[in-house]
């Protein structure tokens, strides 16, 4: 199956919240991640929803978002070509400094099913008003348009808050109305970063409260949830019930991906570091001191990378079993 668009995403999105399941929104920034969350979701039969924040387009394209986002996503097509799961890419938290010269290319040139704007740090008039112009104009392209109310505490990319602000139902009934948004980013005591649920006062009620508001209204929307690494099973099986369709996940790959690959150098340390006393050139491979070479079968960088594979798709399983959207895939 292709690489799908907006319109594709909001009939998976309609299956989930009827049958109360969500996406996990996958973020990766290069491709080992990739790989190892794509064959988790080939194998579990689940659609899946990548996510790419600017800082993963900037890190992608060495510096320059745009060619960055450009290479991700040809990636993420050629692989998907092969697949029977819906793919779809998410542009995860861009400001709204960078409408201009980031979604709008983005929508322009087709790199995306949907967008989050996020202008949650704006007072709410402001907010209103930037979420609504990106909402005219993904409108066209068919894409779907994220946006966010309340303010989730912690470091996401460039974007700080110190901070978290509980959404407040009646406000996101106002907003999804003003603005149209597709989909509702709410706060209900998560944080970006490390955080564990046990440290959190989750308002899961709170939760329910803004499902219920806005379906009284017709307004029905898959909620999301983001800083949503860190959380137990059993809290975000509690929020999928309380009307989140879209569940976050960033850092758990970032710590999988740096501790299988610490774990990896660490028993092999002895077949990439020279020993004690002993220097190793890279360009001559001449030793001094010992003789000493180092194991070509473990620093080949494609043995620490299927192990980090193996570790993201393993996690990355676990996941779609919280969430429930294994054997769901539209396209399978
Ligand atoms: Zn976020």
């Amino acid at each position: 199956m292709a690489f799908l668009s907006g319109c594709d995403l909001a009939q998976v999105y309609r299956r989930a919240k009827a049958d109360g399941y969500a996406l996990i929104a996958n973020n990766f920034a290069e491709p080992n991640v990739l790989l190892g969350i794509l064959a988790a979701y080939e194998g579990a039969k689940s659609d899946l929803l990548l996510q790419v924040s600017m800082g993963a387009a900037k890190f992608a394209g060495g510096g320059k978002p745009l060619p960055g986002l450009r290479a991700l996503v040809r990636y993420v097509q050629a692989l998907a070509a092969e697949v029977r799961i819906g793919v779809f890419v998410n542009l995860d938290h861009v400001t709204p400094d960078h409408v201009g010269d980031f979604i709008r290319p983005a929508l322009a040139e087709g790199l995306c099913a949907s967008v989050m704007i996020d202008a949650s740090a704006l007072p709410f008039e402001e907010n209103v008003a930037a979420t609504k112009r990106v909402v005219e104009l993904a409108r066209p392209y068919g894409a779907l348009v994220e946006g966010e109310l309340g303010k989730i505490k912690g470091v996401e990319d460039e974007i700080a808050s110190d901070e978290a602000f509980y959404t407040d139902p009646d406000e996101a009934a106002e907003y999804v109305e003003r603005t149209g948004v597709d989909l509702l980013a709410i706060s209900v005591g998560t944080q970006h970063g490390v955080s564990t649920g046990r440290d959190l006062t989750l308002r899961t009620d709170l939760a329910r409260a803004i499902d219920a508001r806005l379906r009284e209204e017709g307004m029905e929307r898959p909620l999301v949830l983001h800083g949503a690494s860190g959380l137990s099973a059993e809290q975000v099986r509690a929020l999928v019930a309380a009307g989140v369709c879209k569940v976050n996940k960033d850092t758990t790959y970032q710590y999988v991906y740096a501790r299988a690959a610490a774990d990896f150098f660490r028993a092999n340390r002895a077949a990439i570091l020279p020993p004690e006393g002993t220097t190793f050139d890279p360009i001559t491979f001449e030793p001094s001191g010992r003789d000493w070479k180092p194991d070509k079968k473990l620093f080949d960088p494609r043995e620490v990378g299927k192990v980090v594979q193996a570790a993201i798709r393993a996690v990355a399983a676990e996941m779609i079993d919280q969430v429930g959207s294994g054997g769901k895939s539209l396209y399978a």
